[in-house]
């Protein structure tokens, strides 16, 4: 669906081509809306899901040969219509070693005019850095003159300099509408949870914001097993059609040994569960990112080294030297030091009588008394103290008693309030009742 990246710079419509685009449109749309059903249930029906796929859910993929084939019949009447339509538009790619001077030049448009447009200040200033590759769109009236020139900045912004009435240059910039999709993806987890998310075709930066929504639930490090599963109703944005970016993720979806979570996006960015409880709490499940956890996921032995958290009274997790140790929890520091049993260890106290502590680093961050943030880096992992290997010991004490931190009951966090609740919680229901009914649809199409 995105294999088709049209050449947007290529040809610029003029405003009236443009126009002729946006009534052909309307005019399709009216002609075929009672089919539209139709087509999209047959797509429906035909095209076999697979896990790991990326879904569209939007089906308007005829627009484009719907537009051009209404456009040819609209074409005499708009320059009939449109005299001014009768530019001539020259199209020049910027090559390597092209200057603004040269393109002119090439589109045989006076330096004079050049100038003038370059006096118009900070708006034109941009045509200054030009880019191999780029394009710059001359439109020349029947004399020759430079009438309109048009140069895209990126994907959604483009110059337009034009002459006003009294034949001055005028530099705008026009901005392109995003259009944003809803997609879904949804994915089992069979060997880690970043294959999972590569293949159900979610990008890196999406997988850490998955990992990111659930980090104050799941330990993405150790407690993931085959079997979970995820989805997600992410937004992807297109321009013109074409695909130019991952948008935000809407919704998702969480099953960890057999505990389903899920996460909603409200109007203020964070994400919250769908009755309003807030995702983020004051301490998160791991205080080492999943990526760097060589153990993360064994699918030979599912169960990590589960006895030795009791015999420690601790949490251990294998990483490189060197991996950021982050804050579980906003607190203070009450040691940074070391000895050789601990090697370099930190001990933040936190609210609530509560105390983490982070052994065997190779290097601390953090002086005793400092206040810190969750998500802070205190430290990096190491094997300093008596160790047999690079680790970072992990311990949560509720109370002066060691609690797992993986599992412990944690206060809640501030839920959504009143009407900002009433609302979210009447928003959020379409919204997981969709991300299950898409998930329930896969796995019935990919059931053996
Ligand atoms: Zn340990």
């Amino acid at each position: 669906m995105m294999g088709s990246m049209r050449q947007l710079v290529a040809k610029i419509p003029s405003k009236h081509r443009a126009l002729i685009l946006a009534v052909s449109v309307g005019m399709a749309i009216v002609l075929l809306l009672p089919s539209e059903q139709a087509s999209a249930s047959r797509s429906s029906n035909n095209n076999a899901l697979e896990v790991g796929k990326r879904y569209s859910l939007d089906i308007p993929q005829s627009e484009q040969q719907l537009t051009e084939a209404a456009a040819t019949d609209l074409n005499v009447l708009a320059l009939e219509t449109e005299p001014e339509d009768l530019l001539q538009w020259a199209s020049l790619q910027v090559q390597r070693g092209d200057v603004l001077s040269s393109l002119f030049r090439k589109a045989n448009v006076s330096q004079q005019t050049m100038l003038a447009i370059l006096d118009l200040g900070d708006s034109t200033k941009t045509l200054t850095k030009l880019f191999p590759g780029e394009t710059l769109e001359f439109g020349l009236n029947e004399q020759g003159e430079l009438t309109e020139l048009r140069y895209a900045i990126n994907k959604l912004k483009t110059l337009r300099v034009s002459r006003d009435l009294q034949g001055q240059f005028v530099a705008e910039e026009l901005e392109k509408e995003v259009e944003h999709r809803q997609q879904f993806a949804s994915a089992e987890i069979k060997s880690s949870f970043w294959n999972a998310g590569i293949e159900a075709g979610l990008s890196d930066a999406q997988i850490m914001k998955l990992a990111g929504i659930f980090g104050w639930d799941i330990d993405f490090a150790l407690d993931l097993r085959a079997g979970d599963s995820f989805s997600v109703l992410y937004e992807a944005n297109y321009v013109d059609g074409d695909f130019v970016g991952y948008g935000t993720i809407v919704a998702a979806q969480f099953q960890n040994q057999g505990q389903v979570i899920q996460a909603v996006q409200h109007s203020d960015g964070n994400y919250y569960k769908p009755d309003g409880a807030s995702m983020r709490q004051a301490f998160l499940r791991a205080p080492v990112s999943f990526q760097y956890v060589s153990s993360n996921f064994n699918p030979r032995r599912l169960h990590p080294v589960l006895g030795t958290v009791r015999a420690h009274n601790g949490v251990d997790y294998v990483a490189p030297v060197g991996t950021p140790i982050m804050a579980a929890g906003d607190g203070r520091v009450t040691h940074s030091g070391y000895n050789n049993l601990n090697g370099n260890y930190v001990f933040i106290q936190h609210a609530n009588n509560i105390v983490t502590k982070y052994l065997h680093l190779s290097r601390r961050n953090v002086k005793v008394g400092q206040r810190i943030k969750q998500g802070d880096t205190l430290g990096r992992l190491g094997a300093t103290g008596r160790v047999t290997g690079a680790h970072l010991h992990y311990e949560f004490l509720l109370n002066g008693v060691h609690r797992n931190p993986r599992t412990v009951k944690l206060p809640q966090a501030t839920p959504l309030q009143g009407a900002d609740r009433e609302l979210f919680i009447a928003s959020a229901a379409p919204i997981v009742a969709e991300l299950q009914t898409k998930e329930r649809v896969l796995l019935a199409r990919t059931a053996p």
